[in-house]
């Protein structure tokens, strides 16, 4: 805004300045036009030259023509009589500083003789002159500080007013134009080989410039405001969900809690299961019921699996190295079973850490067994490296036996869905019963998800269901509280025996 209201101070000095050599410009053109017309009536008369008549007639044309001062007639280069009378004595023609277009030649300061005055101008036509005051060359009102000069086409000052720079005005004959040079403003205008130059002192602007500042100020305020509101509603509106979530995987906002699962029989925690959080800038902790659908959509959910295996690695890895019963189940998405790219995330991320391939469980929904190809062959290899393989949220697809059996797999997790229904007498009730005999006779190990009852676990112990998770021992916990938990029951119920080693592998 500072520089805002500077330069419009400028630009309206010069645009004043511009007006003032126009008007200049038209004064001078005027004055020489006028004088002309003197000159061109006189020499049109037939009166018998410094006749009393002729004298008359001189006399009448000075008088009558505003910018002349005086008429004077020559013989043989002396002037013989003037506007006032018959001369005496020999007085020859003023040399001739320049000649306008229109053939007049201008003697720009001479001395009149006849009347004793001010310097003059003197313009010669024919047998005739005329002089003209300069200072009605430049009679034009300008404003204080401003300085004005009339200038030939070639240069010569003709006159000035209120002394400008007469080295600036010379530059300017070489190239007239609008401007301003380290001391001052300048504008020019240019016309009948004449050329008019307004000048006046920057420091002049100051003035004006506290004028345009009291009005730019406020200005500037009111956008300044307006500017920082914008920044404020931008960081404040919510990005869209996926834009967010792009956040936070790149500023890595995701954590581990773990669910322990527990050996039925004996209430030993052989584990956990990873369950991923996203814990917002603020620290709220979001569900990946939330987010894993759009992350699955977009492709992300692969770096987030990354975080999570990584957080794992961070969280256990001296509890793991320490009790090589214990197993964490990861949760795979569907384009790693696909495409397998998870097992060499793995396997560069478990190198020096102690930690056993054995020791890390993969969890695989149906989603990831649509094509049931690259599923198995994934899966195949990960049971290879020594990764026990679990189905996840078994009985909730549509094509649980078909590929039950085409499927290389160790444990088979069973849905909540079914656990909810034992001890009710609902229409899926049998179908619990069903799944458990099912995993059985495939000789996988059973994990019974989302167990909230006692009741629950009492049925699920007698029909053989190997390992439990949910509520009834313990929700997800951070690691500290997952670490707490296992020494806590490992105190009260022992080691974990020889069968659950072996499943651990
Ligand atoms: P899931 O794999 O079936 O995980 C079990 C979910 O059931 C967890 O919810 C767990 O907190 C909840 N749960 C466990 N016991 C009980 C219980 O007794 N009662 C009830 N009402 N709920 C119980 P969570 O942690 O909200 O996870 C939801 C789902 O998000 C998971 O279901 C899984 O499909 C997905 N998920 C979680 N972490 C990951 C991950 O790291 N990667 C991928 N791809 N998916 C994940
Ligand atoms: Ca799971
Ligand atoms: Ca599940």
């Amino acid at each position: 805004m500072a520089y805002m209201s500077w330069a419009i101070a400028v630009e309206r000095k010069q645009d004043r300045l511009a007006l003032v050599s126009r008007v200049t410009l038209l004064r001078a053109t005027n004055t020489f036009a006028d004088a002309k017309g003197a000159l061109d009536t006189i020499a049109a008369t037939s009166d018998i030259p410094c006749s009393e008549a002729h004298i008359e007639h001189m006399r009448a044309l000075t008088v009558n023509t505003r910018s002349i001062e005086e008429m004077g007639y020559f013989e043989d280069g002396l002037l013989k009589c003037t506007s006032w009378g018959v001369t005496a004595g020999a007085v020859t023609r003023s040399g001739i500083d320049y000649v306008t277009p229109d053939g007049i030649e201008v003697s720009i300061r001479m001395q009149p003789l006849v009347s004793g005055g001010k310097p003059m101008m003197a313009l010669h036509s024919g047998n005739y002159n005329v002089l003209v005051a300069p200072s009605r060359l430049v009679d034009v009102l300008i404003d204080d500080g401003m300085s004005i000069a009339l200038a030939t086409g070639q240069g010569t000052i003709i006159n000035t007013l209120n002394t400008p720079d007469i080295g600036l005005v010379r530059s300017l004959v070489a190239a007239p134009g609008k401007g301003m040079t380290d001391s001052d403003l300048f504008a020019t205008a240019r016309g009948d080989g004449l050329l008019a130059v307004a000048t006046e002192p920057k420091s002049k602007i100051a003035a004006s410039l506290r004028t345009e500042q009291m009005l730019l100020l406020p200005v500037g305020v009111f956008i300044a405001a307006f500017i920082v509101a914008v920044v404020i509603w931008l960081s404040r509106k919510r990005l869209s969900p996926l834009a967010e979530l792009e956040t936070a995987v790149r500023n890595r906002e995701f954590i581990v809690h773990y669910q322990p699962i527990v050996e039925l029989k004996t209430g030993i925690c052989i584990g956990a299961e990873a369950l991923v959080r996203w814990r917002r800038p603020d620290g709220s902790l979001v569900s990946p019921d939330l987010f894993i659908p759009l992350a699955e959509q977009s492709g992300l959910i692969e770096p987030i699996t990354d975080q999570v295996i990584e957080a794992v690695i961070l969280d256990l890895n001296s509890m793991l190295v320490g009790d090589r019963t214990l197993h964490i189940a990861i949760n795979l998405c569907a384009a790693d079973i696909k495409s397998g790219r998870i097992l060499a995330v793995l396997e560069d991320r478990l190198a020096n850490t102690g930690i056993r391939t054995e020791q890390i469980w993969l969890e695989a929904t149906e989603r990831g067994f649509m094509d049931i190809d690259a599923a198995s062959v994934t899966l195949a290899k990960a049971r290879e490296r020594g990764h026990s393989v679990a189905i996840d949220d078994f009985g909730t697809g549509y094509s649980s036996l078909q590929y039950l059996q085409r499927l290389p797999l160790d444990a088979l997790k069973i849905d909540k869905s079914f656990i909810d229904t034992i001890g009710r007498d609902t229409a899926t009730s049998s179908v619990t019963s069903h799944i458990i005999d099912m995993s059985q006779s495939l000789g996988l190990f059973s994990v019974a998800e989302g167990v909230e009852t006692e009741d629950q676990a009492d049925y699920l112990k007698t029909h053989g269901v190997d390992f439990g998770q949910g509520w009834l021992f313990s929700k997800a916990l951070p690691a500290a509280d997952f670490i707490a938990y296992h020494r806590h029951t490992k105190e009260k119920y022992g080691a974990a025996p020889e069968v659950i080693q072996a499943a651990a592998g």
